[in-house]
């Protein structure tokens, strides 16, 4: 008789996994799919990835990869190609200069924000996380041993950072500052000044940034300004193939920052993950390198499906700040239900559109739609929030 493993004993999980939380968005992802599954049709407002294709210059430059055998292991922070090439966009596009060296390619962003933590935090040190936030940032953060600390920012204020906020959330146990522009979930693109501000501040009271610029690239009617620019001893800039060249599955991400942490993260990825994929790692080269074309394009379709989803949803009272960036919006739901979690469930059950509570990002009564799909979709959803 064959019985499933862990009903007769099951292994101590540790303490630091216990306390790990799953991720709303995946949550909310599943339910949705399992609902298609059984022949609903939902809408899906809740992932964060773009609808495009990768583009067919990278998707080439993968399938000549395997051609060639470039198959095997590589170098633990990326092969030098990718490097080079990142190091040129950032001469390029930013203006920054850093040597090959200074570059780390990791598995997705996050792989690399996942090392970052590790390499420089110690138990109890905190980290100043402007909020509404990406989930994983404080979830990372305690992973670390580290002590997530939430900045709020406001939708009447746009989500704009306040400085001063921040300066007042110092402790002497302040250690990093995470800023994430364009961000996720609030689409807030800050300003030169605020960036230049922050840059000022973790000079003077010796602290250092991690600047997660993944959405860079989409961006409307405003300049994306990399914190690097003014503390690049202070900045570990963290951004990646996802979201610029709709390469989610692909999993490159890379941290460009001062070389005894970019070592140091080295040395974690090479006693967990090794490199990167390597055939991946081709395809992202030849990405980086150049896809100016596909970035035009995927900006105007966002900035047409942001005018659309922002204008429709206020004609709802679901209203929402007009986002300068990535591809997300923060619609106020309390119309619908005052806790957002009830609100999210009447909208998959009711409307059959799938969105993300705000609970975990720290937005009450507020849900997450992406809108990285098409103008009918979003005519759809809005036509049946409008029937809710
Ligand atoms: N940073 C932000 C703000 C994100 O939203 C995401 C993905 O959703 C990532 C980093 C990580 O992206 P990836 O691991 O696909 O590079």
């Amino acid at each position: 008789m064959t019985s499933q493993p862990g009903t007769t004993f099951s292994p101590r999980l540790s303490e630091q996994v216990q306390r790990l939380r799953p991720s709303s968005t995946i949550a909310v992802t599943s339910r949705a799919l399992e609902m298609q599954r059984m022949g609903i049709d939902v809408l899906s407002m809740a992932a964060g990835e773009p609808d495009f294709d990768t583009p067919a210059h990278v998707v080439a430059a993968a399938k000549a990869a395997i051609d060639a055998g470039k198959t095997r292991y590589t170098q633990v922070q990326g092969i030098p190609e990718l490097r080079e090439a990142i190091a040129a966009k950032l001469e390029r596009e930013n203006g920054l200069s850093y040597s090959p060296d200074a570059v780390t390619v990791g598995n997705g962003g996050k792989q690399s924000l996942f090392n970052a933590f590790f390499a420089l935090l110690d138990p109890g040190d905190e980290v100043l996380i402007p909020a509404p936030y990406w989930v994983s940032y404080p979830e990372m953060v305690s992973f670390a041993g580290g002590v997530p600390v939430a900045v709020p920012t406001l939708p009447q204020d746009g989500y704009r950072l306040d400085v001063e906020a921040l300066r007042a959330a110092i402790t002497p146990r302040t250690r990093l500052i995470v800023l994430n522009s364009p961000g996720n979930p609030t689409g807030a693109v800050f300003p030169e000044e605020t960036v230049r501000a922050v840059a000022e501040l973790a000079q003077e009271r010796g602290l250092f940034i991690v600047s997660d610029e993944m959405y860079e690239h989409i961006i409307y009617d405003r300049e994306h300004a990399s914190v690097a620019r003014f503390a690049p001893d202070h900045t570990l800039i963290i951004n990646g193939a996802s979201k610029a060249y709709a390469m989610t599955g692909w999993r490159i991400g890379y941290a460009v920052g001062p070389l005894p942490l970019i070592r140091a993260m080295n040395a974690i990825q090479g006693q967990s993950t090794s490199n990167a994929s390597s055939v991946s790692q081709w395809a992202a080269t030849a990405a980086i390198a150049d896809s100016r074309e596909f970035i035009e394009m995927a900006r105007g379709r966002f900035q047409q499906r942001r005018d659309r989803i922002v204008a429709g949803l206020n004609a709802l009272g679901l209203s929402t700040p007009t986002p300068d960036g990535a591809f997300y919006v923060l619609a106020d739901t309390t119309r619908i239900h005052a806790d957002e979690l009830e609100a999210t469930r009447i909208i998959l059950d009711e409307a059959k559109v799938a969105v993300v509570p705000g609970t975990d990002f720290l937005a009450p009564g507020r849900v997450r739609l992406s809108y990285a799909t098409s103008l009918e979709q979003i005519e759809r959803v809005l036509e049946r929030l409008r029937e809710l």
